[in-house]
């Protein structure tokens, strides 16, 4: 069989991979090095599924309401953020942008849920001075003391136990693990602090206290990144978090449009099954390319493959004398999260904002729910518009509260969906529009070691001089700003 000749091999089509093709290809333009007829300068991303995105996947219902099955939005703040909308301009897609700013009730407005009802989050400085339930003091009594808290000794500390020690147990319990359960529908008594919010566990390290290290820690400084005129606005309007026109599906989409338009190839529905290193004929080069192989049994060759799919699925494709390598990546495990989408007619919510987290000692079987109608009133429906939303289950959980991802029925997810928003918001109208989706190892939990257990998985490629990096949600950083920014750098140090 015939074997195809590339530069570059990018394995996966989620964000990462897609992002990492960008910057190689935009840094092939910016140094005029076009492709020749060996393979020289050739990219080529293998995505295993027909459709591109990943985790971005957005669908629309036939009366035209935009429903997320993943990411619902994107933060612009911060240096990954700023980056993320100079790519969305490099693209061509400032104009699909749904921006919402910092004084949104979307964006104010967030609550948590225990047994005595919804509790708005403290969000302005004057809430932060009054005593608010579920806690039992001031958000700034607490914040007073951070400073004189003990400092932890160990390499890393689980994100419950970093907040219990510095700022008490009630914030621990209703801020810290809440968070823990939106973000990485993880639980906070396993995650890592170091690997999660490791500015904040620096911090510590640094100033001996989080909050001095807020006011004297200074960001890393990228002159080159936040120079697009989105990303100057993001900052001028304030803008909190951002969607797009037609849901975030539409970003991956032009993404690859955009790398198709500039010669790399993007080829769907190629999974790939089988990663070998090969030496090169030349014996005083000493250079190993790389060779994978598709399902479809296709085999290309390159001098290097970026793989930005998970962890759990890189290692199942590396040769078996790199099994130290598989084992370390097989140690990176994800959580399972049941997504049900949902849309009302003539609705009244009870609170208006972005919706509500649970946190784990509230006996519920939910997540959390989004009120996406709140945040993003453009994707829904044109003619009479219903309220959707979004309930979040499962994930550390999966298993003891719903058995096996793999044989739950979707109508008990759904029904336990319908039940907490009854009991947790007292709705109990039906639904015009429902849609419950199951995602398998969808959300990679950072437990403790996570960072010392990436540092190792870098050091074996470099020291076995593999041609290959690894990118994507299971490494540095799971949000779409984090995935895009590895991707920058992992292929800017190429
Ligand atoms: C329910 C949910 C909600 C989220 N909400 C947010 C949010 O609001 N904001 C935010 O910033 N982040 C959010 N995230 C996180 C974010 O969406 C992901 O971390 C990010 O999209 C991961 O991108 P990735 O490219 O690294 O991985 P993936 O999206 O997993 O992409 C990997 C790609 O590899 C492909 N692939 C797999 N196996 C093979 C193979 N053998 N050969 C070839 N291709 C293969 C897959 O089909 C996939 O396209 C959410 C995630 C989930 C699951």
């Amino acid at each position: 069989m015939a074997i195809r000749q590339a530069e570059t091999l990018v394995l996966g089509g989620g964000i990462s991979g897609l992002a990492a093709a960008f910057y190689l290809r935009a840094s092939q333009i910016r140094e005029n090095r076009l492709e020749n007829h060996t393979g020289q300068g050739k990219i080529v991303v293998l995505e295993g599924s027909p459709r591109v995105g990943g985790w971005l996947d957005s669908f629309q219902t036939p009366e035209g309401a935009v429903h997320e099955r993943g990411t619902r939005s994107i933060r612009p703040v911060g240096v990954v953020g700023k980056n993320t909308l100079d790519l969305v301009s490099a693209i061509g897609l400032d104009d699909a942008v749904i921006p919402v700013t910092r004084s949104h009730p979307a964006t104010q407005n967030r609550f948590i849920y225990t047994q005595d009802g919804l509790h708005r989050l403290p969000s302005s400085l004057s809430s932060i001075l009054r005593r608010q339930a579920p806690f039992s003091q001031s958000l700034l009594s607490r914040l007073i003391k951070e400073p004189f808290a003990v400092k932890c000794k160990e390499d890393d500390e689980s994100i419950h136990d970093f907040f219990s020690r510095r700022l008490g147990k009630e914030i621990a319990e209703y801020l810290a693990n809440p968070f823990c359960r939106g973000i990485f529908a993880g639980d906070s008594k396993q995650l890592s602090m170091r690997a999660c919010f490791p500015a904040i566990f620096d911090a510590e390290r640094k100033y001996g206290s989080i909050i001095i290290g807020g006011f004297r820690s200074k960001p890393e400084k990228f002159p080159d990144i936040g120079t697009s005129s989105i990303a100057q606005r993001a900052k001028e309007q304030k803008w909190a978090s951002w969607t797009m026109t037609d849901g975030l599906q539409t970003f991956p989409n032009k993404l690859s449009d955009w790398l198709v338009e500039n010669g790399v190839e993007v080829r769907g529905s190629n999974p790939c099954s089988r990663i070998e290193f090969v030496q090169e004929s030349d014996p005083d080069d000493g250079q190993k390319r790389v060779r994978v192989v598709t399902e479809n049994q296709d085999v290309w060759e390159a001098d290097h493959v970026v793989c930005s799919t998970p962890a759990q699925v890189t290692q199942g494709l590396l040769p078996p004398k790199h099994q130290t390598l598989s084992n370390l990546l097989h140690q990176i495990t994800s959580s399972n999260v049941a997504v049900v989408n949902l849309e009302y007619d003539n609705l009244q919510l009870p609170v208006t904002g972005f919706g509500y987290l649970v946190p784990s000692s509230v006996q519920s079987k939910i997540l959390g729910v989004v009120f996406d109608s709140c945040a993003f009133p453009e994707l829904d429906r044109r003619k009479n518009p219903t309220t959707r939303m979004t309930c979040m289950m499962g994930g550390a959980w999966f298993h003891d509260l719903f058995g096996d991802p793999h044989s739950v029925d979707p109508s008990d997810l759904l029904s336990c969906a319908l039940t907490s928003i009854k009991d947790q918001l007292g709705i109990s109208q039906k639904p015009t529009f429902t849609k419950v989706n199951i995602h398998h190892d969808c959300i990679p939990q950072y437990k403790l070691g996570h960072t010392g257990l990436v540092d190792d998985i870098h050091l074996y490629i470099k020291d076995h001089h593999l041609p290959m990096s690894i990118v994507g949600s299971s490494y540095k950083g799971v949000s779409v700003n984090d995935c895009i920014f590895q991707a920058r750098q992992a292929v800017t140090s190429l």
